[in-house]
């Protein structure tokens, strides 16, 4: 090695040293929006939703969470002032699933066995999981709701499609009294002998939804997520809300800036 090579080499360790900020951890592919989020990774970075980790600072928490910070379209986001426009209806196919409850540290989340599916256009998405937030983490025109349901699909080519439906307070829900029974402080997964739900109770029979490209709400916020949130809400009683917020009290990231995203409406 000549001594300008070397010279140069020493700068660049230098730069590298100057800019490495040793409180950042390396990012792990593993911790992709594809991982199953119900691996109880032990090296999984911390997140929350207060103090030291909050939805503020997740950008800072791994360069995999940097997008958290960088984005342009990011999620969740206020619905409003949307362009109205013909959308395609949201056909769902969706099958019973045996139920199986993932309390994962950040939402109770039940997986969906294969084969159900959302038909958008003339694209097929496969439902994989939902999973609950309080208090909702879209708003429409402002208005703040007490729970969202989001149930993530995912195709073949690995594209994201998550269909938001708002959570008022009203009559207690049948599918919701199946499921609470089972969802306790204790985190991990339970599968439940001899019990079926089916996710298609939750849709809203008013179809009319917003309909963006934003992020996962949560670590990594990965961008390029198909989001279509139902203008109508579904309603929990005041007891099943309360029964998750004993649970998780507060787990919505706050509505992000307006910044690229384009929102149509279906029907005003
Ligand atoms: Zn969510």
């Amino acid at each position: 090695m000549n001594t300008l090579a070397l010279i140069a080499t020493l700068l660049m360790m230098l730069t590298n040293l100057a800019f490495v900020n040793p409180q950042i951890q390396p990012c792990d592919s593993t911790t992709e929006a594809d991982k199953s989020t119900t691996e109880t990774d032990k090296k999984e970075i911390i997140w929350n939703y207060s103090g030291d980790q909050r939805p503020a600072r997740w950008g800072e928490l791994s360069q995999c969470f940097v997008t958290c910070s960088n984005g342009k379209t990011q999620s969740p986001i206020n619905l409003s002032s949307a362009i109205p426009e013909e959308g395609s209806n949201l056909v769902f196919n969706y099958q019973d699933t045996p139920l199986t409850i993932i309390n994962n540290g950040h939402t109770i989340e039940v997986e969906y066995a294969s084969g159900s599916t959302v038909t958008i256009g003339n694209k097929e998405y496969e439902l994989k999981q939902f999973h609950f937030h309080a208090p909702s983490e879209h708003t429409i025109k402002g208005t703040v709701k007490p729970m969202e349901l989001h149930l993530v699909h995912k195709n073949q080519n690995k594209e994201i499609a998550v269909v938001g439906i708002l959570i008022e307070q009203d009559e207690k829900h049948p599918i919701i009294e199946k499921i609470w029974p089972y969802i306790s402080l204790e985190q991990g997964k339970k599968k439940i002998p001899n019990v079926t739900i089916n996710a298609i109770d939750f849709i809203p029979k008013e179809q009319s939804y917003y309909k963006y490209i934003g992020s996962l709400t949560t670590p990594p916020c990965t961008e390029g997520v198909n989001w279509f949130v139902f203008k109508q809400p579904i309603q929990l009683s005041a007891e099943q809300i309360k029964q998750f917020r004993q649970i998780y009290q507060l787990n919505a990231r706050p509505v992000q800036p307006l910044d690229q995203h384009k929102i149509v409406i279906t029907q005003e």
